[in-house]
């Protein structure tokens, strides 16, 4: 072999491992509402999740609820203007526009445009639902059409609300279930089955030890939703395995940084 191959050969060897260790190197980044801070993105747009997965974050996060007439829909906020979006049925809600012009996503739209993007994990939200009958309908609905999509191996399912939390791991066992209400012990979460704990930033400063004692117990820990490098540093070193974020390119980058 030529010595200018075998040089090549060395270089890209070690360049692959290099970049290996950049994006193995924890914590790992998730787009909270997607990367929609953006060009041309809104929060909980499909737009959003193309380009989480353009910036290979590991996951893009995302929101749903339950409409009247049990319609799955992506969007935060319970309300559109005088609309309560669980208690409005599709049709009223099916032509409002987000912030880059598309419409509010059904959550099939959502999906069926996720089966092809495969770069990042979909953390699916499912919010608090006011009626608690509805919140375990739409547990069992969201299960359901994870599983039908073939999305399942994607997904990580988080929640504020526990009785969604434990319905989301009832239904689907196997899924990392992630509770997001801050006020429950890693031990108690351990109890429950529980993946790990994805709590704020507020919560998780509070509560130093918990990165400990989560680690100890075997559960992973997300933090949200953390925007400063300062910040961000500081989950890092902690140990969260997880940062949820309005700017993936600035963790990104800020992670790149402290692995140096
Ligand atoms: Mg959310």
């Amino acid at each position: 072999m030529k010595q200018s191959n075998l040089f090549l050969i060395c270089f890209l060897f070690i360049s692959t491992l290099l970049s290996c260790s950049e994006t193995e190197s924890g914590p790992k980044v998730i787009a909270h509402r997607g990367y929609w801070k953006t060009e041309g993105s809104a929060q909980n747009s499909i737009r959003s999740l193309e380009l989480a997965n353009e910036i290979n974050a590991f996951g893009s996060e995302f929101d749903v609820h339950l409409t009247s007439d049990d319609v799955l829909i992506v969007f935060h906020d319970k309300k559109i203007d005088s609309l309560h979006l669980q208690k409005t049925p599709y049709a009223e809600l099916k032509d409002i526009a987000l912030k880059n012009g598309e419409k509010i996503p059904t959550l099939e739209q959502y999906l069926d445009r996720a089966k092809s993007l495969k770069n990042s994990k979909l953390i699916f939200e499912l919010k608090s639902h006011d009626d608690p009958a509805r919140e375990l309908e739409a547990a069992k609905r969201s299960v359901e059409m994870i599983n039908e999509k073939g999305l399942t191996k994607q997904t990580e399912y988080i929640a504020f609300s526990l009785e969604a939390a434990k319905e989301l791991h009832r239904l689907s066992p196997e899924t990392p279930v992630y509770y997001l209400n801050g006020d429950l012990s890693p031990k108690e979460l351990k109890e429950l089955g529980f993946t790990g704990l994805d709590y704020s930033y507020n919560v998780m400063s509070k509560n130093p030890n918990w990165f400990k004692e989560a680690k100890d117990l075997g559960l992973k820990i997300n933090v949200w939703t953390v925007n400063k490098p300062e910040r961000m540093k500081e989950m890092i070193e902690a140990g969260a395995d997880f940062i949820t974020t309005d700017e993936p390119e600035l963790l990104q980058q800020v992670i790149r940084e402290y692995h140096k």
